[in-house]
């Protein structure tokens, strides 16, 4: 398989290349020659496969021969010792996929990244830095990720003020060979100064530099193996029983909650800031898992939604919100969607929705009045914006999945005085107990390049 620049179809790259160089020289971002379908075999049986069947039949397809099988075992195995669990709340199903150590989706794609470089850098001696920046939820992420990896530094670029305490345990709290900055702007920012670091003739002569934001191909491939695990089990009428850290009122029984409709396609609500989530949805949807279509629910930060309604692509500055995982203004993934798939296709594909704050909020405290259950900032906007579209359970046959993209203990700030205290899983009180260290940075190209050696 080779990997193109989504601004130059002809200098094709190896999937180890594309991974471990992040961005391409061009400034675009790696794209498949083509997406790699299922085998019949497999696409038929996604319903009964273990989650790391799934993951390992989908990765193969995008990797190739240069991961091979025993070794890309080992991969999924270490990669995912959690569950993604698809529970049935009130009238659809919640895909949770907050089960991993840092509370949020984006364990998905890190854990596997982190495996994944240590695997194609194999007998390497010069070392890799990779440089992310987050708006709160990545940092944390590949900071988990990458943590005690040899050979591998990390420096993490978040915006000063603008994560949770939480969020800011996660990034900063681990030391090692991980290490953060808090930059005096906006994510946009952090992302401007990465992305300059990147296009840096004399950096990038000094270090051997690497992303791993979503703009890197190894974080969006492993993405989608839970889309196509939730769509075969909801397309065998089948969904699962909450985990222990699953964010459930105790005084509620869930099992009166709509079950999916068996040989349906599922509708899954995303919710979108970067879009790196939805892009690997499609590549779902194209590798032919059980998928009907997918709604993405951004915050006030609504490029995408208003991109799919006037048919007209314009970066903006991003706003502060309350789902702040989501505070895009100008959202990389773009590029991809732009170059893989025409305007008309998308939109036969996705349907955009905005949601404000106030109805985010008003969200949280009726889906835990009626339901029992928490859901956190972001995953209340995936749930809002079903219901701003009116697709329900069954509206077309097929069930409604809202991916659960954080657990809600880790935005307790915003969950608890509307809904109580969510119980907290386990990883997220040890991470409580870390102190933060970084050094703060003006938003400048200059100041980054001071400190990285
Ligand atoms: C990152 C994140 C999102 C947005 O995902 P994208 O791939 O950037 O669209 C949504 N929810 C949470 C909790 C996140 O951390």
């Amino acid at each position: 398989m080779r990997y193109y620049s989504t601004r130059n179809k002809k200098a094709g790259v190896t999937f180890a290349e594309a991974a471990l160089t992040g961005l391409a020289p061009d400034g675009g971002l790696f794209v498949p020659e083509s997406i790699p379908p299922y085998s019949r075999a497999v696409q038929t049986s996604l319903g009964n496969m273990s989650f790391r069947d799934i993951a390992f039949e989908t990765v193969k397809n995008f990797a190739e021969q240069e991961i091979p099988d025993a070794a890309l075992g080992d991969i999924v195995e270490a990669a995912y010792p959690f569950a993604a669990p698809l529970v049935p709340v009130g009238d659809r199903l919640v895909l949770e996929l907050f089960h991993g150590p840092t509370a949020a989706f984006k364990d998905f794609g890190a854990r596997f990244m982190a495996r994944a470089f240590a695997y194609l850098r194999r007998g390497e001696t010069r070392p890799l830095h990779i440089l992310v920046a987050t708006s709160g939820d990545t940092g944390g992420a590949v900071a988990d990720g990458f943590y005690g990896v040899e050979g591998i530094s990390v420096t993490v670029l978040y915006p000063k003020g603008r994560v949770t305490p939480l969020q800011e345990r996660q990034i900063a709290g681990l030391g090692g060979n991980i290490s953060a900055l808090a930059v005096e702007g906006s994510f946009d920012d952090c992302q401007r100064l990465v992305k300059g670091a990147f296009g840096n003739a004399e950096l990038k002569k000094r270090l051997a530099l690497s992303s791993a934001n979503s703009i890197n191909i190894t974080r969006l491939i492993p993405q989608a193996v839970y889309y196509a695990a939730a769509a075969g089990k909801a397309f065998a009428g089948k969904s699962d029983a909450p985990e222990e850290a699953s964010p459930v009122s105790s005084a509620f029984a869930l099992s009166d909650s709509a079950k999916p409709a068996a040989k349906q396609p599922v509708t899954f609500s995303v919710p979108s800031g970067n879009f790196g989530n939805l892009v690997a949805g499609l590549y779902a949807l194209e590798m032919g898992a059980p998928i009907r279509d997918f709604i993405a629910a951004t915050n006030r930060n609504k490029t995408i939604p208003d991109y799919l309604a006037t048919g007209y692509y314009e970066a903006r500055f991003s706003e502060t919100t309350i789902s702040n995982a989501m505070d895009v203004g100008a959202p990389s993934n773009v590029e991809r969607l732009i170059a893989q798939w025409s305007l008309a296709e998308t939109r036969r594909m996705v349907r955009g929705v905005s949601v404000s704050d106030e109805d985010t909020r008003a969200t949280i405290a009726a889906v835990h009045t009626a339901a029992g259950y928490f859901l956190d900032p972001h995953t209340a906007v995936g749930w809002r914006g079903a219901d701003t579209l009116h697709v329900t359970h069954n509206h077309a046959g097929g069930a409604l999945a809202v991916l659960g993209t954080a657990h809600p203990a880790k935005f307790a700030e915003i969950v608890e005085p509307l809904a109580g205290p969510a119980p907290v899983p386990r990883s997220l009180a040890k991470t409580k107990e870390r102190t933060p260290r970084a050094a703060v940075i003006p938003a400048e190209l200059s100041a980054l390049m001071d400190v990285l050696h």
